[in-house]
């Protein structure tokens, strides 16, 4: 048991790898992100899977950033198995909107599976062995600082009400001599700044942003993508290679902002706390993709509880109300919270800036409102990865739902959002969740000295 106050030297390794698809195979590749049918023609830079991996004492943890649209929580579990002396691993996707199918519903029309199933195993694999790589060539006793740095001029929110998170947030690892040993960002921006007529595959801005600040600082740098819901995106340009740089680099330089403003912070002990979701799937395009194999992951029949899992789906009961399996997290990194949030989180999640009183027109006007990050996390330093371990889509305030007629703000048409979320529930379940796995003193110790389900949640 660690004594209050004592705090264990921290190690920390960075590493990355390339998993750019193979063109030209008998596979056709599909881009992710936009309509379907979009044909890889090209490469223009690689994308990569990023590595960093925490060791204090025998704790260890590997956070991996992939530059995909979001790969789906049953191939991060298989990277977990093949990782045991791991305490968690945790992969994100920056939900890059240029690069290969990993979910399914971009293929050639939209009845056909996009994804090419050993383009994801070779991901899988790179991944594991990146990890153990990374793990094998640590640096020992490092500092750590952390840094906050804001800009909404680099962001546009395309969807109302407006709402943003522009708070870009680093990690600076350095070693003694206070030389850099890595960098770890957090951003918050849909990486489509090349639009949907883009047929090369790229990783998007954050291509640029990673390549400036490694030019900058001399050492590895990991992006990850924060919350991107509600909609996040880069400003209105040019969809060409140019633009692309040009913000990536605007992004890297609010990250040298938050580089500069960085503090010590204390990242150990170290502690995982996570919860496996069944979520309710009411979305009817979903649940038409899941059972036509557009979509493919197990479906559950809903239990009416979000942490009991159901029966496995089959023809059968397909009638059923159906669930998916997800996770949600949080790390405990000594100062640090880290929110691993299983999809797109839209921002009002984050700071609670609901909009008073919701749009009359919305579809549930009068919903609770959700635990928010800010509520639940309180004074803590904190970070965030969206599409954690998973993608599920979009997780948008109840308050904020409107899928019927009429529509707020006086609209014609639905927003677009609703389309691809699993249905109004997903962020409530996904934040109570969370709130669970932060709980400080720890579920697990109250569970076992109580014999009951964790209370005393504030939040809840
Ligand atoms: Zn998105």
């Amino acid at each position: 048991m660690f004594l209050a106050g004592s705090v264990q030297a921290l190690d920390v390794g960075f590493g990355e790898v390339d998993i750019t698809p193979k063109l030209g195979g008998k596979e056709k590749v599909w881009l992710a992100g936009y309509g379907t049918g979009r044909e890889a023609a090209g490469i223009h830079d690689p994308l990569m899977a990023r590595c960093v991996v925490l060791q204090d004492g025998g704790t260890r943890i590997a956070l991996v950033s992939v530059d995909l649209v979001g790969l789906q929580f049953p191939a991060v579990k298989k990277i977990r198995s093949q990782l045991p002396g791991f305490s968690y691993v945790l992969v994100s996707s920056t939900h890059n909107h240029e690069g290969p199918d990993v979910i399914g519903m971009w293929g050639r029309n939209q009845y056909s599976y996009g994804v090419n199933d050993a383009y994801v195993e070779e991901v899988t694999d790179r991944c594991v062995n990146l990890v153990k790589d990374t793990a094998v060539a640590m640096v020992e006793d490092v500092n750590v600082s952390y840094g906050t740095a804001e800009d909404a001029s680099l962001l546009r929110d395309t969807r109302q009400p407006a709402a943003l998170d522009a708070v870009l947030r680093v990690l600076v690892f350095s070693g003694k001599s206070g030389k850099k040993i890595g960098l770890l960002v957090q951003w918050n921006s849909h990486p489509e700044a090349m639009g949907s007529q883009n047929k090369l595959i790229t990783a998007d801005f954050p291509w640029a942003t990673v390549g400036a600040l490694k030019r900058k600082y001399q050492c590895p740098v990991a992006y990850f993508t924060g919350t991107v819901g509600g909609l996040m995106a880069p400003p209105a340009g040019p969809t060409t290679f140019a633009y692309t740089e040009k913000h990536g680099i605007q992004v890297a330089g609010l990250a040298a902002r938050a580089v500069e403003a960085a503090r010590p912070l204390k990242l150990t002990p170290m502690r995982a706390e996570a919860r496996l979701l069944y979520l309710p799937v009411t979305n009817r395009l979903y649940r038409l993709g899941l059972s036509m194999g557009v979509l493919r992951r197990e479906r559950f029949v809903s239990t009416g509880d979000p942490y009991r899992k159901g029966k496995l789906m089959s023809g059968k009961n397909s009638g059923e109300d159906m669930t998916i399996e997800t996770e949600v997290a949080c790390l405990q990194l000594g100062e640090l919270s880290l929110a691993a949030i299983p999809g797109e989180l839209y921002p009002e999640l984050v700071y609670g800036k609901f909009q008073e009183p919701a749009d009359p027109a919305a579809d549930f006007p009068n919903a609770p409102l959700e635990p928010t990050i800010r509520e639940i996390l309180g004074e803590r330093k904190w970070m965030l990865f969206g599409l954690s371990n998973d993608e599920v889509g979009y997780l948008i305030p109840k308050r904020q739902w409107d899928r019927r007629k009429p529509y707020a703000y006086g609209r014609e048409k639905a927003q677009y959002g609703e389309a691809n979320s699993c249905g109004p529930e997903a962020a409530m379940i996904v934040m109570k969740g969370f709130a669970r796995c932060a709980v400080r003193e720890g579920p697990i110790e109250k569970r076992r000295q109580g014999g009951k389900a964790p209370e005393g949640n504030p939040a809840e």
